[in-house]
């Protein structure tokens, strides 16, 4: 956080000062909610939480150096008491950024949104970013209506550039994000069915997604996939320029996208002549080869995003593909390689969507020209009515993709196992199986050298649990 007294804090919230506080304690740190994270000169956020009250741990902040508390009970503890912490977060967050932008008019902030790979793109623009500038970009998702004030209020005075990711399960919710953090750069990745189920349809999820365009002020710029009718269609929607990327159209290309034998990407950044920078300048046309550690061909759309995202900030085209070689994902790699046996494991069993789904598919199917390809699928979750349909489809594109064997597991993936028998005589086999310990047997006699074997599901389908036993049998 910039520097703050209570005093501001309570100004700014409409909160009161409590506990003893005189107003003039000052928050040099950052705002936390877990007591545990606590450091000299935060800012403690209790939440009063179904299982835990960070009410409670006060003390336990205190003595790890909290400068102060925000509460919404007087516990004796120096605090500003605030009738909703959460909101009064957003607005401390709110007013943060404007001092931030006032106080250093090189701040650039970029916020990502999209159905599938956000996070993976935010990494990737903090990866180019920090090495142009001091950059905020949080591990992991942080992009709700918490995470994003907290990943705010991390702003230093120091900070060049600030990566947000911004996630809607419905109307308005970008919105209500975009109010807390007006972007200066907007990314829109793709419009898919991720959570449908909440949305009712796909142009819904466009409605909502096209919101973090709509909030651009005219001297920002929309960065669009030229590839996802819904995404550039946006264009519309946008008063600041808007920079498309894409393989087969787009300002900013990506060509000779090509994977590896281990299904790493590579690709070409293309700029052509006449783009320019936020600040005006123009960013140099050319040609350079990008090389990071990433697998599956839908990362490489992400690159391209970032890529772009990282030009219209400013980073010179040279240094952003330099930035990115062998680059990985600072969240995690949810495709994560193992190797095991002589044979591949593709662990990436932690979320799943009928976009992400079709990814890893392809993934595995390209890696069908050296290996036998076994895809265990499970089910998707929070579909909504078309759950049925789009695991069906699922099933069906495996049976075109060639994957040499499919394993179903658990009922709700079901319609997988059905779409594939449907489509045709499947080239392999699809079998459905009952449970995860099925699952682990089968492929534990199955599965030999130089099998690739994808393993891909919803979190809480569990999945995951495969992967541990898997590897250490073979
Ligand atoms: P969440 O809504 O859960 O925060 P997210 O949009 O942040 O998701 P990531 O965590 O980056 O997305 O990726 C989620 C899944 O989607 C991973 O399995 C990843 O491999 C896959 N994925 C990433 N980028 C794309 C893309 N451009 N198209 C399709 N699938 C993608
Ligand atoms: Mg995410």
């Amino acid at each position: 956080m910039l520097e703050t007294t209570t005093r501001d804090i309570a100004a700014l919230t409409g909160g009161e000062l409590v506990g003893g506080a005189t107003g003039d304690e000052l928050v040099t740190g950052t705002a936390r909610i877990d007591s545990r994270e606590v450091g000299p000169g935060d800012l403690f956020a209790a939440f009063a939480g179904e299982h835990v009250d960070g009410h409670d741990y006060l003390d336990v902040a205190r003595t790890a150096g909290a400068a102060a508390s925000l509460v919404s009970e007087d516990r004796g503890v120096p605090a500003v008491r605030v009738d909703d912490v959460r909101e009064a977060l957003s607005v401390l967050a709110r007013a943060q950024l404007e001092r931030a932008r006032s106080e250093n008019p090189d701040l650039v902030v970029l916020a990502v949104t999209g159905s599938a790979g956000k996070t993976g793109t935010k990494d990737l623009l903090g990866t180019i970013l920090s090495a142009a500038g001091e950059t905020i970009a949080p591990v992991g998702s942080f992009n709700n209506e918490l995470g994003l004030p907290l990943t705010v209020l991390r702003l230093a005075e120091s900070t060049r550039y600030l990566v947000l990711e911004m996630g809607a399960r419905g109307i308005g919710h970008i919105a209500q994000l975009t109010d807390i953090a007006r972007p200066d750069v907007s990314l829109v990745l793709n419009v898919g069915s991720a959570h449908l189920g909440e949305f009712g349809s796909v142009d819904a999820i466009a409605q909502a997604k096209g919101e973090l365009v709509e909030a651009l002020a005219p001297t920002g710029r929309a960065i669009l996939n030229a590839e996802d009718r819904l995404v550039a269609a946006m264009t519309e929607r946008s008063q600041a320029p808007v920079v498309t990327w894409g393989f087969s159209t787009g300002d900013v290309r990506g060509a000779d996208l090509a994977l590896d034998e281990q299904a790493r990407i590579t690709l070409d950044l293309i700029v052509p002549e006449g783009l320019t920078t936020l600040a005006g300048d123009a960013i140099p046309a050319g040609r350079h080869g990008v090389h990071p550690d990433l697998l599956g061909e839908h990362q490489a759309a992400n690159v391209l995003a970032a890529l772009t995202g990282a030009l219209v900030a400013g980073v010179a085209p040279a240094a952003a593909a330099a930035a990115l070689e062998g680059a990985t994902l600072a969240s995690g790699q949810r495709m994560q390689v193992r190797r095991a046996g002589g044979a591949l494991v593709i662990d990436d069993a932690y979320n799943a969507n009928p976009d992400s789904m079709k990814q890893a598919l392809k993934t595995l199917a390209h890696l069908g020209r050296t290996h036998r390809t076994i895809a265990v699928l499970g089910e998707m979750l929070e579909l909504g009515p078309d759950s049925v349909r789009l695991h069906d489809e699922i099933g069906r594109l495996a049976v075109r993709l060639n994957i040499s064997q499919l394993y179903v597991v658990g009922d709700g993936a079901a319609p997988i196992h059905h779409g594939a028998s449907l489509e045709g005589s499947f080239g392999g086999e699809s079998e459905y199986l009952d449970s995860v310990d099925e699952a682990i047997a089968v492929l534990e006699r199955t599965v030999r050298p130089g099998d690739a074997v994808l393993l891909k599901s919803s979190r809480d389908a569990g999945l995951r649990r495969i992967a541990d036993p898997l590897v250490e049998h073979l």
